[in-house]
């Protein structure tokens, strides 16, 4: 009988799923099917897609005459669709994507109740992330407590940091007590990492930048396919311009927005993560296809910020590699927006970047180099895959243990 694992990225009312067959325990994962969970929390909406992304489900979940549904009602149905299509396979683990592992954890693991205690203690350091993190885990471990969870952390990658890249020129007693730049997006970076030698050969183990730029954004500095230095910091806030996430931001704007401007702590943290980045500068919109397609000038602007820190930022990153070999484009806008990565490549000319606009126009769906063949820097599109990461680390923390039935009680 074939053993499947379920991967689970949980946000704030929504949740991704992708479900693998372990072919036998050691072996490459082949996914089976994925899916999301929309309006969780109202009225949530289940989407599930087969191996080649033909559609098997889109319905409204409910119960009774009560549409409001929570995660733990989401969940359940996931659950009895899973169960229903199982066709004979066991469920031997959940994985989950986590986005802060604090500095105790630093590689994947089991989750226990205590666990769960130590990673509610890092919420606050991800507000818009942790909490939905955790709550997918509880939600799960309520239907089914013996099913095993793994937790698999964005900032895990980042440990390999060098000291100046993690430090923050603060008092040694407030860095020593974990106040330091962790690095988040950890499990895109890791996934790129594991095929840049595929795509960039020789290349791949040299000075490479990598830019995530989904909802959430940044860049990771590598070398010898290991982060050595990140736009994101403490928490994931720092850095790029975001969908809904202000990016770097002089501290002294924190101070005046509580002191000058007498708001709450709750109020700064809405406005820094959720009303702020392309939302806020457009005043129309954080989906970057809608802020693209945009004529008003306050788009324009928006997106005119946008490139401009991320050639900051890569210029800064550059610095810390001391020189940039490839520059690797990937998430939701990097691998799909061609005028976003032209503009940056523009902005990167300074760097040895020539970007081959025929190459970046083309499109596609897979790795693909869109440099010129004189150009310094190579550039790649290389598609992200975050599920297979958390399901090949869940796989492992699990190797030798038993698989649990999809439906019985005992799951
Ligand atoms: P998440 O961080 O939630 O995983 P994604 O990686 O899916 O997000 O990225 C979402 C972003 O990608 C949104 O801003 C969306 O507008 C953008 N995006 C997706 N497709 C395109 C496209 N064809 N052109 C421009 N932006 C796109």
């Amino acid at each position: 009988m074939t053993q499947a694992l379920l991967v689970i990225n949980s946000g704030s009312s929504s949740v991704k799923f992708a479900t693998y067959d372990v072919v036998r325990p050691g072996s490459a994962l082949a996914r089976i099917a994925n899916g999301r969970i929309e309006g969780i929390g109202s009225h949530p909406r289940l989407q599930v897609w087969g191996q080649g992304n033909e559609p098997l489900e889109d319905r409204r979940i409910s119960v009774s005459n009560d549409p409001l549904l929570g995660p733990q009602e989401a969940f359940a149905a996931l659950f009895d669709w899973l169960g229903r299509h199982a066709a004979g396979r066991t469920l031997g683990a959940v994985g989950h994507r986590v986005v802060h592992g604090g500095e105790k954890f630093a590689r994947p693991v089991r989750v226990t109740p205590d666990i769960l205690a130590q990673l509610d203690g890092f919420t606050p350091l991800a507000p818009m992330h942790q909490a939905h993190n955790l709550s997918a885990i509880r939600a799960i471990a309520s239907l089914y407590p013996d099913l095993p969870q793994v937790a698999c952390f964005d900032t895990e990658f980042h440990a390999t940091q060098p000291w100046v890249a993690q430090a923050c020129a603060l008092p040694r007693q407030i860095t020593e007590a974990g106040v330091k730049r962790y690095g988040f997006h950890g499990l895109s970076y890791e996934y790129i990492a594991s095929v840049l030698p595929d795509h960039l050969r020789a290349v791949a183990n040299g000075r490479v930048v990598v830019a995530h730029l989904g909802n959430g954004a940044s860049l990771c500095a590598m070398q010898g396919r290991r982060s050595v230095a990140s736009s994101m910091g403490f928490t994931a806030l720092d850095g790029l311009m975001m969908g809904s996430r202000c990016g770097s931001l002089d501290p002294g704007v924190v101070l005046y927005l509580m002191s000058g401007l007498g708001m709450s702590v709750p109020a700064v943290e809405k406005l820094l993560y959720e009303q702020s980045g392309l939302l806020g500068v457009s005043g129309i919109s954080g989906d970057m296809r809608v802020v693209e397609a945009s004529e008003a000038p306050e788009a324009r602007q928006a997106i005119d910020l946008y490139v401009y820190r991320i050639a900051q930022h890569l210029g800064s990153l550059a610095a810390s590699l001391g020189g940039l070999q490839a520059l690797v484009f990937t998430a939701g806008i990097g691998e799909n927006s061609a005028s976003l990565r032209r503009r940056v490549c523009g902005d990167a000319a300074w760097l040895g970047v020539a970007l081959d606009e025929a190459a970046n126009q083309a499109g596609g769906s897979g790795a693909r180099c869109i440099s010129t063949a004189g150009s310094r820097v190579a550039v790649w599109v290389i598609p992200t895959n975050e599920e297979l990461m958390i399901a090949q680390h869940t796989q492992a923390v699990l190797q030798g243990r038993g698989a649990h039935d999809w439906r019985s009680g005992g799951l």
